[in-house]
């Protein structure tokens, strides 16, 4: 099923997960909107790539932990595009290793910012758009969770997990409250995904040292949520809102 004119915002868009969300979304059709928060060389070089490969793609730098950001970021993509049909809740952090007892308040208030507050903004800005009940012609949000969020990452990073544990439940009520209004809303589980994000956490071996505890023993590649991602955003999941896929190879 094509999506050719629609138009796609991925927050997070520059790099990893995102960066094969969009990747994908321009061989499906859409028209893409990548957001970063500070890496300007990565979200260019991959605009350059999106175009190359006759895409048509624009970059939005912008912090979602700020509202006012979040603004800015969703008004560049109405004056550029005028539509917005798909939304994906994608940026997220991770922090150091650490346990509960050590962290700071700053640290669990960033986690929550960034991973909560600005999915929650984010999506909020995107049912204004979409929903019937505003006037919107309808469209599909995922939020990208983590398979975290069930497991509840003990002595790694637990504020991470409840922060994904949010996710979860905002997706199944946000799906609830517009599934009247032409908006489905889903969530993806990623398992151990390769990207940089575990060096950013501070975890570079991260992949190598757990790889293991995964059933398919092997991790993940970021094209392989990116699939979840555009079929749940596409007219073949029209029956689906309100779903929470694992995308963890058996975690
Ligand atoms: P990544 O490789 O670290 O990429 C993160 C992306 O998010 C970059 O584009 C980054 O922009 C952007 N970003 C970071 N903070 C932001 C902020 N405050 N506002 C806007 N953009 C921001 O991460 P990833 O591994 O692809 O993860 C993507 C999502 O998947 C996250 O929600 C993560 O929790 C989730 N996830 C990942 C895994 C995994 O194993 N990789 C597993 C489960 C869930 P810059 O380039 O400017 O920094």
């Amino acid at each position: 099923m094509s999506a050719r004119g629609k138009v796609l915002l991925v927050t997070g868009g520059s790099r990893g997960i995102g960066a094969a969300i969009c990747r994908l979304a321009v061989a499906a059709g859409y028209r893409v909107a990548l957001n970063y928060a500070a890496n300007e060389a990565a979200a260019k070089a991959l605009v350059a790539e999106l175009e190359a490969a006759g895409g048509e793609a624009i970059a939005i730098k912008g912090d979602v932990g700020s509202e006012a950001d979040v603004l800015s970021m969703f008004g560049e993509v109405d004056r550029t595009f005028g539509r917005l049909d798909a939304f994906v809740n994608n940026a997220g952090v991770v922090d150091m290793k650490a346990r509960v007892d050590e962290m700071s308040a700053a640290r669990i208030e960033r986690m929550m910012r960034i991973n909560v507050v600005g999915s929650i903004l984010c999506a909020r800005e995107a049912v204004r758009r979409m929903s019937s009940l505003h006037g919107g012609a309808g469209g599909a949000i995922v939020n990208i969770s983590s398979a975290a969020a069930t497991l509840g990452s003990p002595g790694e990073y637990v504020d991470y997990a409840a922060s994904k544990g949010a996710i979860d439940t905002f997706t199944i009520g946000l799906a609830r409250e517009v599934a009247t209004e032409g908006v489905r809303v889903n969530a993806v589980r990623p398992g151990i995904i390769d990207t940089e994000i575990h060096a950013s956490g501070g975890q570079p071996d991260r992949i190598a040292a757990i790889r293991g505890l995964v059933p398919m023993k092997r991790e993940g590649q970021a094209q392989e949520v990116a699939q979840a991602v555009i079929w749940l955003l596409s007219d073949a999941a029209s029956y689906t809102t309100g779903s929470i896929l694992n995308v963890s190879g058996g975690r």
